[in-house]
């Protein structure tokens, strides 16, 4: 891998506005050394010191050692060492976030960018990740952040605060945590998300889903909105591309709904591994008879990339075969995602069927939804569309 140039903390926060594309702060290189001092702080190589915080969700075993009850894995680890995700680490029978406030990507997007496209359309979110995750998805778009330890990655140290002031510079009104998964950098998110709501800005989480409930639910009371990576509706595709399972998900899912959380699903379709008409009739059934007719699913295209390179991008027809399952099993919104100009990017009245919001891509070109909605027949179009005053 090649180095990274090392970046000061004013050149990071403004190409994190300007920079198109995630910004990221390198490859990794090579791992530093002191980070595993029990107490000390770690210095990153790119000038910050990281301070270790106490993990929220954990609990305390004999012989120094602890088990995660962050998410699903429920990882036992002994002194010293750290749970599967390498960014939490026990020390002396205490256990440590070391990503707290250790940004690795910053950026504003378009919310759609998420995707969200029933979550305040059109404007701009403060979108920001730490390294680590807590699956290994072998179509990873952001491996060379998601799949390395914090150390191995260049990071910027940035604050609750100094995210929420970035929120308000840039006129965001939402900070989305995203591009790796939010899960492994809970403490951050959630302290950020709480600095957020003071300030009147709104916290969304794009995320796999992969998290206990205990956590979730505390999670939820400082959230607005959540997008779930649904990988697949087998536990087979979870366990043999994703290091996962699906099960945990499904239960995530089911208590987003019961919190009346908004949330989106998004369903990245690749070739022969995902897109058989069975399992997506089986996923489509289930998210309308468990989650409602009203939640959107995007049905994203697959291109090849880290340990997926066989196989060629998502064909347009297999998207639209998702997109009219979906619809047959009774979903007012499913979306076809990565295929700019496509019908299926727009929103449809449920009712009359006319278009209410047209989408090119991440922008949006015409949007009629008036107080939540359709102009043309009154029927209701589920979404957060204003910001509560
Ligand atoms: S959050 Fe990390 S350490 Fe905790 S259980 Fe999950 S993978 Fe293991």
């Amino acid at each position: 891998m090649k180095r990274s140039k090392t970046v000061s903390r004013r050149e990071f926060v403004k190409a994190g506005i300007t920079a198109a594309g995630a910004l990221y702060l390198g490859c990794p290189d090579v791992l530093a050394a002191s980070e595993s001092a029990a107490g000390a702080v770690i210095t990153g190589k790119s000038g910050g010191e990281f301070t270790p915080y106490e993990a929220m969700f954990y609990k305390k075993l004999e012989d120094a050692r602890v088990e995660c009850q962050l998410c699903p894995r429920e990882c036992k680890i002994a002194d010293l060492e750290r749970g599967y995700c390498g960014v939490r680490e026990n020390r002396g029978g205490t256990y440590y976030t070391l990503v707290h406030s250790r940004a690795c990507a910053l950026h504003v997007d378009p919310i759609e960018k998420k995707p969200f496209f029933h979550y305040l359309p059109g404007t701009p979110a403060v979108s920001v990740a730490t390294a680590g995750c807590n699956v290994e998805c072998k179509f990873c778009q952001n491996w060379q952040i998601s799949q390395f330890r914090p150390e191995q990655v260049n990071s910027m140290k940035l604050t609750p605060s100094d995210i929420v002031e970035h929120a308000k510079r840039s006129h965001s009104p939402t900070i989305a945590y995203t591009y790796t998964e939010p899960v492994v950098f809970y403490e951050f998110m959630y302290d950020t998300a709480r600095a957020a709501r003071q300030e009147g800005i709104t916290s969304v989480v794009v995320s796999n889903g992969y998290i206990k409930e205990e956590p979730l639910v505390e999670l939820c009371k400082h959230l607005d909105a959540v997008k779930i990576d649904l990988k697949a509706f087998t536990e087979e595709f979870y366990k043999d591309t994703c290091s996962g399972s699906l099960k945990p998900v499904l239960e995530t899912l089911v208590t987003l709904k019961k919190l009346g959380m908004w949330f989106e699903i998004v369903v990245l379709i690749v070739p022969t591994l995902n897109d058989s008409e069975k399992e997506l009739k089986e996923m489509c059934t289930w998210v309308c008879e468990e989650l409602g007719p009203d939640v959107p699913i995007h049905f994203s295209r697959f291109h090849p990339t880290y340990k997926i390179t066989n196989l060629p991008p998502t064909p347009v027809r297999t998207l639209e075969m998702a997109r009219r399952i979906a619809q047959e099993a009774g979903l007012n919104f499913a979306y076809v995602g990565n295929v700019p100009g496509h019908e299926g990017e727009h929103t449809y009245c449920p009712g009359c069927k006319e278009m209410v919001i047209k989408r090119v891509g991440y922008t949006i070109v015409k949007n009629t939804i008036l107080n939540g909605k359709c102009q043309n027949c009154e029927h209701p179009i589920a979404g957060v569309w204003d910001l509560k005053v």
